[in-house]
């Protein structure tokens, strides 16, 4: 369905009148008052992009990275301190830290209720929380061809996968992993810095007041460094030109499962055995990888019984050696990063680096090289 098929869907569902779809109206100003709970009249002209339809955020992210938590700030300070309409969920997979999460928000004028809780679908934004998710089709489905997308990811060559971006699109890049390690911060301060300067209409001291206020309370040793976080964000991005090949607004995706009730085989029986060698697990990485110094390994296995996900690779030991088996490497495909095996090296062989672009993929030794290379 094209963005404006579903805006009108939108609107039928919500039964509220259809406004005339201006596509030539950006910057148009919105008057929003609304009075916040705390007694503060908001009283502000707030430009919405489109303000025939709602403008729509989609946070691609892993459990960890904050993206839950962006999008929460977003929508309270739409709300409570610009006085416009906001809503926001989160959808995880079966376990938060490590597995995907999508964050969605809707903004839009005070006057115009916001009844869908559907997943946004045809976004205005896609802000990425991790560079592997790039490799997932889906994480750029959907956008508009006048659409902003912003990754992050340190300076280097770009993706190949952003090709398939409108060529229209403005596509932003920020180093928000290496601007968070040092500041003590989330990538999520940082990205809501470059969102905020891609959008200057969500202002900047709204967002700020917002996140200050989502950890004064639990955490206050944090607010001074989320604050940094985010100011760096907002003026550290990179503008890239030139990156996405595709016309017009992307296709939505939508997950069809493999197997239906009309094709699923007799009993529910998984008749693939071994089909979890298939699983790429690298997106569940927060920034940090283990590296092994085989000079320092005594391969005496307490890496491998700690690992939950069998990532070591080993291997037969020298003839007339010390050792019958030898530890050879990390299968990083299947490695989420969450470190135990470092925690559990008696000798340091196994060390916590942080994952620059190709590192994992120049060091990885792959545990099914005749399936999997
Ligand atoms: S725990 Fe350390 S020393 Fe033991 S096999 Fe693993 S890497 Fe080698
Ligand atoms: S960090 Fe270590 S223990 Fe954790 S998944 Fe990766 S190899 Fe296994």
């Amino acid at each position: 369905m094209k963005r404006d098929e579903i805006d009108a869907k939108t609107a039928r569902d919500e039964g509220v009148p259809r406004l005339p779809l201006s596509p030539a109206m950006p910057g148009a100003e919105v008057r929003s008052i609304r009075v916040s709970p705390d007694d503060r009249t908001v009283n502000r002209i707030v430009a919405l992009p489109h303000p025939a339809r709602f403008f729509e955020i989609r946070f691609e992210s892993i459990g960890g990275l904050g993206a839950h938590a962006a999008g929460q700030v977003l929508a309270t300070a739409a709300v409570l301190r610009m006085g416009l309409n906001g809503a926001h969920f989160s959808s995880y997979g079966s376990e938060k830290k490590g597995s995907l999460v999508r964050s969605f928000v809707r903004l839009g004028p005070a006057e115009r209720p916001i009844r869908t809780s559907a997943p946004v679908e045809t976004p205005d934004a896609i802000v990425v929380f991790h560079a592997a998710l790039l490799r997932n089709p889906a994480t750029v489905a959907g956008l508009v061809k006048d659409g902003t997308f912003i990754y992050n990811a340190p300076p280097g060559p770009v993706p190949v996968e952003l090709a398939a971006l409108p060529h229209t699109a403005r596509v932003m890049r920020v180093n928000a992993l290496g601007i968070a390690v040092e500041e003590k911060s989330r990538p999520n301060a940082v990205l809501l810095g470059t969102l905020v300067a891609a959008f200057p209409f969500l202002g900047a001291d709204r967002i700020l007041e917002a996140l200050t206020e989502e950890f004064s309370g639990k955490h206050p040793e944090a607010v001074a460094s989320n604050a940094r976080a985010f100011q760096r964000g907002a003026a550290e991005f990179e503008t890239l030109e030139h990156v996405g090949c595709a016309e017009g607004d992307l296709p939505v995706a939508r997950a069809e499962p493999v197997w239906g009730y009309e094709t699923q085989p007799v009993g529910g029986i998984v008749p693939e055995a071994g089909n979890t060698a298939w699983n790429d697990l690298s997106a569940s990485r927060t920034g940090w990888l283990p590296v092994l110094n085989r000079e320092k390994c005594i391969h005496c296995g307490l890496c491998d019984l700690v690992c939950p996900d069998f990532c070591l690779a080993w291997g037969e030991g020298e003839k007339g050696g010390t050792y019958e088996r030898e530890l050879m490497g990390v299968d990083y495909r299947y490695c989420k990063g969450c470190l135990r095996c470092v925690e559990s090296c008696p000798t340091g062989a196994l060390a916590t680096e942080t994952e620059t672009p190709g590192l994992a993929d120049r060091l990885r030794v792959p545990l099914f090289p005749d399936l999997i290379r």
